[in-house]
């Protein structure tokens, strides 16, 4: 009489191996029947056969008809068993057995194919299999190395969302309610706010600056943060503008910190970035967060500041001898109303930098998208 799996009553440790040794036996036995492919199809229908098949039921009637508590128990040998008769009805197809493994031997044949496929003779002379490394971006590199100058001057690193609301992209940064970077032409705006007060309406940021805001408003003075991350504008792609961007800003405040305090640490910072023969020099500027504000630049890394070289105009400075690099100022009192600290006791400045620009001119790149289009050729050379 064929077998048929029946129904448990009883799921006892017992129980489960005795019904798991009667099916495997009666599988062993009906393995070993079949003799041509027309048996095998059979066999394997009516073992797998998704409807009625010997599997389905041993999950309709043992697996799903378990106690709640047996459940895991006889799931794991209903996956054993399945495991089993799988591996069995692979096995046991005439065409396969009769050609390459013969059955019962499968496992010593199969450990004989791989030994005799590994004493085969190795052509030298093929090319190799190629693993090409990973290498950090460039924009990536660059701001590491940036950071990595100020994190050693005791400045920590904050990051902050790239979504942001208008109150801390503009507001709270002292921009007045009509300021042009506020504008769509300037500025990325999430659609469909216009119901929204113009604070809480949502942008992608346009510099990192909101990051110092949120700062100050969980920390107290003495504050020393360097706030890497990506920024967004408006801006059509072409050569010299992308609509994503790399800012490092920095901010320190603390009691008694004055422009000279400013002027020292990013000299330093340009020295130790760009080499100790770097000079740098600072001009008036205008920033709505910072007052006095300032541009800085450094002396012409491509023409040592001589302003040409190799007997023409150097390019890079346009024989100037200086390169802007970054905007900088002491922080304006009124910023520190919208964070709750005193403006007669504490005192700071902030400065800002775009990351491309200073991996285009460490790099000599021309072209800003470059660094955004993924191009393995161009990438590889930072390796
Ligand atoms: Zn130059």
């Amino acid at each position: 009489m064929p077998y048929t799996v029946s129904k448990l009553t009883d799921y006892s440790e017992e129980a489960l191996d005795k019904a798991a040794d009667n099916l495997l036996a009666a599988l062993e036995q009906e393995s070993q029947a079949v003799k041509s492919e027309s048996d095998w199809k059979a066999f394997r229908d009516r073992w797998m056969a998704r409807k009625n098949g010997v599997l389905t039921q041993v999950n309709e009637l043992w697996l799903k008809a378990a106690p709640k508590d047996g459940k895991r128990d006889v799931g794991q040998r209903v996956n054993a068993l399945k495991a089993t008769v799988e591996e069995n009805v692979q096995k046991s197809r005439p065409s396969v057995s009769a050609t390459a493994m013969p059955r019962g031997v499968s496992a010593k044949a199969e450990v004989g194919v791989v030994k005799a496929y590994g004493e085969r003779p190795i052509d030298i002379t093929l090319p190799g299999n190629r693993r090409p490394l990973g290498a950090e971006h460039p924009i990536i590199k660059t701001m590491n190395e940036m950071v990595s100058v100020f994190r050693n001057l005791g400045y920590s690193i904050e990051e902050g969302p790239e979504i942001e609301t208008d109150y801390y992209n503009f507001e709270s940064l002292n921009f007045p309610p009509n300021h042009p970077a506020r504008d769509t032409q300037d500025t990325l705006f999430i659609a469909d706010q216009e119901s929204k007060p113009l604070r809480d309406r949502l942008l992608l940021r346009t510099h990192t600056s909101p990051v110092q805001i949120r700062t100050m408003e969980k920390m107290k003075p003495p504050v020393r943060v360097v706030c890497p991350g990506k920024v967004h504008r408006n801006d059509a792609p072409d050569a010299t503008h992308s609509p994503i961007f790399h800012q490092i800003e920095g901010l320190a405040v603390d009691t008694n910190i004055t422009f000279c305090d400013l002027k020292g640490t990013l000299d330093h910072a340009m020295k130790a970035f760009f080499g100790s023969s770097v000079k740098t020099r600072f001009y008036p500027s205008f920033f709505p967060f910072t007052e006095p504000s300032a541009d800085v630049q450094i002396s012409c890394i491509f023409c040592g500041g001589k302003g040409y070289r190799d007997g023409g105009r150097c390019p890079q400075c346009k024989a100037s001898g200086w390169i802007e690099l970054l905007g900088c100022g002491m922080v304006d009192p009124n910023v520190y109303g919208f964070v709750d600290y005193d403006p007669k006791k504490f005192s700071g400045f902030a400065f800002g930098m775009g990351v491309e620009r200073i991996a285009i001119l460490k790099y000599g790149v021309d072209d800003i998208q470059l660094f955004f289009q993924g191009d393995v050729r161009f990438l590889e050379q930072f390796g």
